[in-house]
Order: structure tokens, then C-alpha cells, then sequence
């Protein structure tokens, strides 16, 4: 069965005209089923191993592509790799210091409409057209936080 989202994104490629080649399906493939926001270099080596021939070039330029159209959002928190989340729906993140593990984290709840984590004053919320966030937590995830009290 095919994912939602890669279906989204591959109509959305579709429809903006850039041609559907195997690589291409497997690079939007990765970005649309990984929960780990890679990096280019992640998806580099996963498309790697079913086409050995491809170029990092090929993945950066693709990943341009899936940003110009907006199906695919930058994570940039690091001095290290920009990291690629194939999610667009809002959505927040916290991100370990230690090992750069980024998890995703919901912050607004649609089924009651409240702010669970992110309180915005009423009155900016009403004169404010809000039309997305991007809001990272950062701190030391389980693994890191006992290694590093040793
Ligand atoms: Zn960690
Ligand atoms: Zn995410």
C-alpha cells in the first residue's frame, strides 16, 4: 500500500512538471517515510544502495525541488547538516544537543482547539492571521542525559 504523504508529494511533483524518475520516487520515498529528519548525506546512502550510481548532487538538487514546492520543510538548528523533515503539517520539534535526535512534537491539539504547549495571548491570536510556526525544543534526550551523569 502506498503512504498518504508520498502519494501527496509525488502528485504535487506531478503537477508542477518535473518528470517522475526512479530515483526521484525513491528520494521523495525516504523523505516521506522517514520519522528521523535526515540529512542529505542520510538520504544519499539509503538511495544509494538501491541505485549505487547516484550523486549527492542529485539528492540536493532534488531536495531544492521539494522545497521550492513546499512539500518538504528544512530543519537548520545545527551548525552541522540541515536536516529534512518530509511532514509539512505543524508540528513542533525537540532535538537532543548531544546526539542531534529530532523528534516530532505536537503542540496544538485540533480536536479541542487549545494550545497544549504554546500559549498565545488571545488578543494576538485574533488580530494575528497565524499561518504556521516553527518551534524547536532542545535539551538531552534518555540516552545522552545517562551518559552524560556518569
Ligand atoms: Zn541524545
Ligand atoms: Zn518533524
Amino acid at each position: 500500500m502506498i503512504n498518504k504523504r508520498l502519494e501527496q508529494i509525488l502528485n504535487k511533483v506531478k503537477k508542477h512538471g518535473y518528470s517522475l524518475t526512479p530515483q526521484r520516487y525513491e528520494i521523495i520515498k525516504i523523505l516521506a517515510e522517514s520519522k528521523n529528519h535526515p540529512s542529505a548525506v542520510d538520504v544519499y546512502s539509503k538511495v544509494k544502495s538501491v541505485y549505487p550510481m547516484i550523486s549527492l548532487n542529485t539528492i540536493y538538487k532534488n531536495i531544492a525541488m521539494l522545497l521550492e514546492i513546499n512539500e518538504v520543510r528544512e530543519i537548520k538548528s545545527f551548525q552541522s547538516a540541515v536536516r529534512y523533515d518530509g511532514d509539512i503539517s505543524p508540528h513542533a520539534h525537540i532535538i537532543c544537543r548531544n546526539c542531534k535526535e529530532i523528534i516530532d512534537l505536537q503542540v496544538y491539539d485540533d480536536s479541542n482547539d487549545e494550545m497544549t504547549e504554546i500559549y498565545i495571548n488571545p488578543k494576538l491570536k485574533k488580530e494575528y492571521n497565524i499561518t504556521g510556526y516553527n518551534v524547536e525544543f532542545f535539551g538531552l534526550c534518555n540516552n545522552c542525559k545517562n551518559k552524560t551523569s556518569n
